[in-house]
């Protein structure tokens, strides 16, 4: 057993993971400690998914926050956190301003109003835009990482954290992990630690998606802290035989899905009243039960979209552009004038830690913000998550800084760290089965669309027989050859745990919610599910599964109106 580590650092907050939440946790930490840290297991600076994303941020400019709200409580099917959404809507717009004044330029009309697109056909929640369509993630992540370097906030790349460390009260202070290249070996320590490590996820092909695999909640699980959301995943329609990024644009303005007769199914089957425009969840489900009828494939459809919407919508930067133009070079596919065919791919896992409402978990001194965070129950809005990222990184970031001054110096336990560090490293070099293997068995057990679609007893239980095999399988044999594989390994760990969790919260969600839908419990049954699922690890390593009701008592907004009423898929029509 190796008995130490290379490094030892101290921070007065440290945060895992340097996506755009992490920066935002970083800068606004920043305003109450000097010694702030950031470790990214990607490259330096990459800044997360933000980078590649399209820019689009909602915020709340011409509604009120309560308007707001009210939309969402709606669009979440009643089980959502209104006093946190409250906050988050509340300071949505002072982030707005903040990127402005860190150098984003958001696009405007002649009259110098902000462009911005409603969202899933709701009428309050709307995406600002960044344009030239490109540039938006790439002029977020620059002005993240200047203001980072003007406040000498440290970053350190390619350091895969795999083990949090705690005192002997329990109290998070700090970390293990390694360099995923060279396999030297740090331990970090500080008072206040901030998980910023994204959502979960089985490694899509979408874009910078395979780096989601929801660490975040796989190493806070393991330190003793309560997960939620588990049972929720968001599924998004994809091109299938290339990359598309914007369709949350583009449905608003008309685009739709056709099926193989040349049938907007949306419509004409499952929600006359939306069609096509709302969430990717919904659009996926009626590409299920079009599969089932037998009328696939499923093509998405640009022309109704005007020439004025296209030209707002046509990638003109970055690697959305480089695709566009070699779709026209190299296969003759202009995606402005031509159906593509289309398939549905789970996005990312909506599982993530519980916290209250400061966004500590019940860990105390472990925080963890945005997408690591459960929020959403598998329905999702553009420009959502940025701004989500702004708002919880800055408010977790804030929080986490002044526990750090109340507390002062972090109790480092030397052996501990040690002892963490040698779990850590124990798969290395010894002989075994690869992440690889691991990665593909989970995917296997949750990408067939009757486990992440179209769920039932029947189904979910066949996929938690095949995690538990995965568990005898794999667990006592793992092995890394390189570093690289190492961290690959915690990638697959956490994947099988978000499977588990997924499918044990879906059998015990016997009711239809927003992005779950049971095909044998086709009702929403408010009277038992108006609560969320929380998962904690028993002394026994078992997962302990139990209820938090919604406090609707506490809140102001009564549920009275559900967006799951707007579809009718097959099975559903006696439910309501
Ligand atoms: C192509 C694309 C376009 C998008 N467009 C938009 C858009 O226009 N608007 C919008 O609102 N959203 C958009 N999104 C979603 C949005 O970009 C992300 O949800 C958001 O940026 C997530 O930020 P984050 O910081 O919470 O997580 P991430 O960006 O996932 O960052 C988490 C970081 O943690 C690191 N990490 C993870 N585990 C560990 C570990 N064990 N040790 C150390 N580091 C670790 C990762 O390397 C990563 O850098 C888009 C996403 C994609 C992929």
């Amino acid at each position: 057993m190796r008995q130490s580590f290379n490094h030892h650092l101290k921070a007065d907050v440290l945060i895992i993971g340097g996506g755009f939440s992490g920066l935002w946790a970083a800068i606004s930490a920043r305003r109450f400690v000097e010694n702030v840290l950031i470790v990214d297991k990607g490259p330096k600076d990459w800044g997360g998914l933000g980078t590649s994303s399209g820019g689009d941020f909602q915020c709340v400019q011409d509604t009120t926050v309560d308007a707001a709200l009210d939309d969402l409580v709606y669009y979440h099917d009643g089980l959502c956190d209104q006093e946190l959404l409250e906050t988050i809507l509340t300071q949505s717009f002072e982030r707005f301003q903040h990127y402005e004044r860190l150098g984003v330029t958001f696009s405007r009309d002649e009259k110098g109003k902000l462009k911005a697109i409603p969202q899933r056909n709701l009428t309050h929640m709307k995406m600002l835009l960044v344009r030239p369509y490109g540039t938006g993630g790439p002029s977020m992540r620059d002005a993240l990482v200047r203001e980072a370097n003007r406040l000498g906030v440290r970053r350190l790349g390619r350091m895969c954290v795999n083990e949090l460390l705690l005192d002997e009260k329990g109290e998070a202070v700090g970390a293990v992990g390694f360099h995923a290249q060279s396999g030297e070996t740090f331990a970090f320590s500080a008072p206040a630690v901030v998980m910023a490590t994204g959502a979960g996820g089985w490694k899509p092909s979408y874009i910078f998606m395979s780096n989601s695999t929801g660490e975040g909640a796989y190493l806070g699980y393991k330190a003793g802290a309560a997960l939620s959301h588990n049972e929720f995943m968001h599924i998004w329609n994809v091109p299938v035989l290339f990359a598309w990024e914007g369709q949350t644009g583009l449905l608003p303005v008309g685009a739709r899905f056709v099926n193989a007769e040349g049938v907007d199914f949306m419509k004409e089957y499952y929600s006359p009243t939306l069609g096509a425009n709302t969430d990717t969840t919904y659009n996926c489900r009626g590409m299920a039960f079009e599969a089932r009828a037998g009328r696939t494939p499923i093509y998405f459809d640009t022309s109704p979209i005007s020439a004025e919407n296209v030209e707002l919508l046509k990638p003109v930067h970055g690697w959305a552009k480089i695709n566009y133009d070699r779709l026209i070079a190299d296969e003759g596919l202009d995606f402005f004038k031509e159906k593509s065919m289309w398939m549905p791919q789970i996005m990312w896992h909506s599982g993530g830690l519980a916290t209250n409402h400061d966004y500590e978990t019940a860990v105390p001194g472990l925080f963890a913000a945005c997408r690591c965070r459960g929020l959403d129950p598998g329905v999702y809005m553009g420009g959502w998550a940025l701004c989500t990222t702004a708002v919880t990184g800055y408010i977790t970031g804030g929080n986490a800084a002044r526990r750090a001054q109340e507390k002062g110096l972090a109790l480092f336990n030397r052996t501990r760290a040690a002892e963490a560090m040698a779990r850590a490293l124990a798969p290395l070099g010894r002989e075994g089965l690869p992440a690889k293997d691991l990665v593909r068995e989970t995917q296997e057990i949750v990408y067939p669309y009757e486990v992440c679609l179209i769920k039932s007893e029947r189904s979910l239980k066949k996929a938690l027989a095949r995690v538990e095999r995965a568990k005898e399988a794999f667990l006592p044999r793992l092995s890394a050859k390189t570093p690289h594989d190492l961290a690959k390994l915690q990638e697959g760990l956490s994947m099988l745990q978000a499977a588990e969790l997924f499918v044990r919260s879906s059998l015990l969600r016997t009711e239809t919610r927003a992005g779950h839908h049971r095909e044998d419990y086709p009702q929403r049954d408010n009277d038992n599910w108006l609560a969320w699922i929380h998962a904690e690890r028993g002394p026994d390593g078992e997962a302990r599964l139990y209820k938090v009701p919604v406090p609707l008592e506490r809140y102001r907004i009564k549920p009275y109106r559900y967006y799951m009423d707007n579809f009718t898929f097959p099975g559903s029509e006696t439910a309501r």
